[in-house]
């Protein structure tokens, strides 16, 4: 395997770029810009930014991203923060999902108008064994977690108990945005996930061998 720093495609095409690479830097990762099929080749992991869901899935298309970054999310890590988790989800309600990789339900702008906007700190035990240290966590015009099912399962909630983030297997899915605060627990968190799952070999092999049997 490749040895050198850990690569992190970040999807380039609208919404908070720069954060996630500054983020990913400060944890140890490479960030590179995702805006075409061919930038994924090589990478271990991608992260899927928050901005406006139907402008990215709208680029994605046009751009011919879209099986590209289904095919990647059978194979590697992927995060998606904000309007990535809506990418990400196999049920966004009334419209058709946008990847539809992952087996959560979201609604988007479910917090409404009043509540567009804000910070608030959550308990994470999943990023960090024994934690203690809240996480602050930032919500923008975020999308809300309704359903996490099959291998799917919540690793965040607001204190109401609404859920905010998470996992199954190798995607990763957060509510609000850990790249525009210092903290950097969440990439950390994400990078673990990527060496864990980096036992299954080279992109190529596994692009070549999953070619034929992605949704
Ligand atoms: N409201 C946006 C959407 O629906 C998501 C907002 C964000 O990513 N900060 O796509």
């Amino acid at each position: 395997m490749e040895t050198g720093p850990i690569k992190v495609g970040i999807l380039a095409l609208q919404g908070g770029v720069a954060e996630h690479a500054g983020s990913l830097r400060r944890a140890g990762a490479r960030p590179v810009a995702v805006r075409l099929p061919e930038h994924l080749d090589g990478l271990d992991a991608l992260i899927l930014p928050g901005g406006e869901s139907t402008t990215i899935g709208k680029l994605a298309k046009r751009f011919g991203l879209l099986e590209p970054l289904r095919q990647f999310a059978a194979v590697r890590p992927v995060w998606g923060t904000c309007a990535g988790m809506i990418l990400l989800a196999r049920d966004i309600g009334a419209d058709p999902p946008l990847l539809g990789v992952m087996d959560i339900g979201v609604r988007r702008n479910a917090f409404g108008r009043q509540a567009d906007s804000f910070v608030t700190h959550l308990l994470v035990p999943e990023i960090e064994e024994g934690a203690t240290r809240p996480f602050p966590a930032v919500f923008i015009r975020a999308p809300q977690l309704v359903a996490a099912s099959g291998r799917a399962r919540i690793i965040a909630r607001l204190a109401d108990g609404t859920p905010v983030a998470a996992r199954e297997g190798r995607l990763l899915a957060t509510a609000f945005h850990p790249e525009i605060t210092e903290d950097d627990r969440f990439h950390r968190y994400f990078l673990k996930i990527i060496s864990q799952a980096g036992e299954t070999g080279p992109p190529e092999t596994i692009r070549a061998s999953s070619a034929g049997e992605n949704r």
